[in-house]
């Protein structure tokens, strides 16, 4: 190991491999094309991200997609309006059902 990339903490949950074999390989199993669809539109910009799909520990390569830089944004910030939409939603008041 010689990364000097070591010292971020968000990446600190990525195995040991992911730039050196997990990334590239996803990147060239995707044609470092975008896999981002959008009302059944694939994007297909040239994509340098590597997206988890589902479970964001899962690191095979079924659960990984390359996404543009874009795209990889505005997932990363619908993850995170998501995640405050589920502590902040409030179900309306529900009316009594015996007051009619
Ligand atoms: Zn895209």
């Amino acid at each position: 190991m010689s990364g000097g990339w070591a010292g971020s903490n968000r990446r600190a949950e990525l195995p040991p491999d992911w730039y050196t074999r997990i990334r590239p390989l996803v990147l060239a199993r995707d044609e470092h094309r975008c896999r981002w669809r959008e009302a059944g539109a694939v994007c297909g910009r040239h994509a340098n991200q590597v997206d988890h799909i589902g479970d964001r520990h899962d690191h095979r390569p079924e659960n990984l997609q390359a996404l543009c830089a874009d795209h990889h944004a505005v997932k990363s910030s619908r993850e995170g309006t998501a995640a405050r939409w589920r502590e902040t939603t409030r179900r309306p008041p529900e009316r009594h059902p015996g007051l009619i």
